[in-house]
């Protein structure tokens, strides 16, 4: 009996260490010889052949335990479901056959009360994030629980899963989260310091990029904990220096984001990500001259340039745009037609924000015929049949022309990139304000 007794622990044994190490012949070996062991846990965490599997990235043998109707659900001793350690581990594949196995994204461990969200935001696995909040687009849990509650959700201490992407650094979760919904100015209630929000705890984390990323969804400068601090002091405090520049609220404000307009809402994915980018390109010139003549300059300006360039090469063949005569057009309003860059379009959207007196808000119009903006796209490329073996064509002339224009000032297209939106929100006395009638208010953006 005693030997039938080590036997049977040593294929208990066998068995995790199989799961662990993705041994396949092993796994239904021992499984077949004794399928009550399907249901053992480990002795000390009580994992489950399903949380092991899972946490390693065996999706084989998640399929092969699903498959034997384990329970996707099963709790380990800190109440973890195999879903959270696979999120916790960025194990993309297992994450998504749990899903659809039909494990609950809504289980809190006992550990600090966290969901599976949690656990992807805290880890920084974007692509789990993404699949955790699809599923819970389509699931029930959004019925009853509402969406955006579940991408808000709270822990023991009240943090988000955006307060905990902030903190750690995660500047891709920080906007996945921020994409669908997450608050910008939710406050925790024990994490961290109380009543801190994301932008104190990536002040406290000291990532420039987490930074950008709330401070372009709007994310207030001036908000303080329940000690009383900004998230400046917050910086300064962990000697976080450029972070702290960004976060001085004497500094320049940064560009935000235009959600509440309908069509920037309504964004395809093409034309978001090109405004996103122009977003992020035309902050980093605005933190430049904020972080001139500090010690914390950027190590290299070129990152944003080659973007810029890469642009210009692949679109030699679209016009130049008429407001600032320096970017290609990219972008596309409807229903008239007109063209213009990414640049040009979010500054029009960024400078019509919503009037904070009335709450009125008024919707940028075409900058030439003044109409109501549809929706924008990506301006198409117009290719005509085979211009690359017709060297003659005017079109291609012309597009030579400008690109190699472009190509010759690259270094000056960055600075009058920001000369033009600094002119908008200035004394409005340049170009583009005088061309054009939508900058007809004085903006004081600086104060
Ligand atoms: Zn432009
Ligand atoms: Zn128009």
């Amino acid at each position: 009996m005693g030997q039938g007794l080590s036997c049977r622990t040593s294929d208990e044994h066998g068995l995790f260490t199989a799961v662990q190490f993705g041994d396949l012949d092993t796994v239904e070996a021992v499984l077949e010889r004794d399928p009550s062991l399907i249901h053992r846990t480990t002795v000390f965490d009580r994992h489950s052949a399903l949380h092991i599997a899972a946490a390693n990235g065996r999706i084989e043998i998640v399929s092969i335990l699903l498959d034997g109707s384990v329970n996707p659900d099963l709790l380990n001793r800190h109440k973890q479901t195999p879903l959270m350690l696979a999120a916790m581990h960025g194990k993309i594949s297992c994450v998504q056959k749990l899903i659809q196995a039909g494990a609950n994204i809504l289980m809190f461990d006992s550990l600090n009360g966290r969901t599976c969200l949690h656990y992807a935001a805290y880890y920084g696995h974007t692509d789990c994030l993404q699949a955790i909040l699809s599923a819970a687009h389509n699931s029930q849990v959004s019925i009853s629980w509402g969406f955006s509650r579940f991408v808000n959700i709270r822990d023991g201490k009240g943090a988000t899963p955006l307060h905990l992407a902030a903190r750690q650094r995660r500047p891709e979760c920080v906007h996945i989260l921020l994409d669908n919904g997450a608050l910008v100015c939710a406050t925790t209630g024990g994490y961290g310091f109380p009543g801190s929000t994301p932008l104190h705890l990536a002040a406290r984390g000291g990532s420039l990029d987490c930074i950008r990323e709330l401070l372009a969804w709007g994310s207030d400068r001036l908000h303080r904990d329940a000690s009383g601090r900004i998230p400046y002091t917050v910086a300064l405090k962990h000697k976080h220096g450029a972070c702290a520049a960004l976060l001085n609220p004497s500094s320049a404000e940064p560009l935000v984001w235009p959600s509440p307009l309908k069509f920037i809402s309504e964004l395809n994915q093409d034309a978001k990500a090109l405004l996103e980018q122009a977003l992020m390109e035309a902050n980093k010139e605005r933190e430049k001259s904020i972080l001139k003549g500090t010690t914390y300059m950027p190590p290299s300006p070129s990152h944003s340039d080659v973007g810029v360039d890469d642009s210009i090469s692949e679109a030699s063949d679209t016009e130049l745009c008429c407001i600032c005569f320096d970017q290609v057009c990219t972008i596309e309003v409807q229903e008239c037609g007109h063209r213009m860059c990414a640049q040009c379009t979010l500054a029009l959207c960024c400078y019509n924000k919503p009037n904070p007196t009335t709450a009125c808000l008024t919707a940028p119009v075409c900058p030439f015929c003044r109409s109501c903006i549809a929706r924008l796209v990506v301006a198409e490329v117009k290719t005509d049949q085979n211009t690359e073996c017709d060297l003659n064509s005017p079109k291609l002339k012309r597009s030579r022309r400008s690109r190699n224009f472009s190509e010759g000032s690259s270094s000056f297209k960055g600075l009058s990139a920001v000369s033009s939106f600094g002119k908008i929100g200035g004394r409005g006395s340049g170009r583009i304000a005088a061309e054009n009638a939508w900058v007809d208010k004085p903006l004081s953006l600086d104060t």
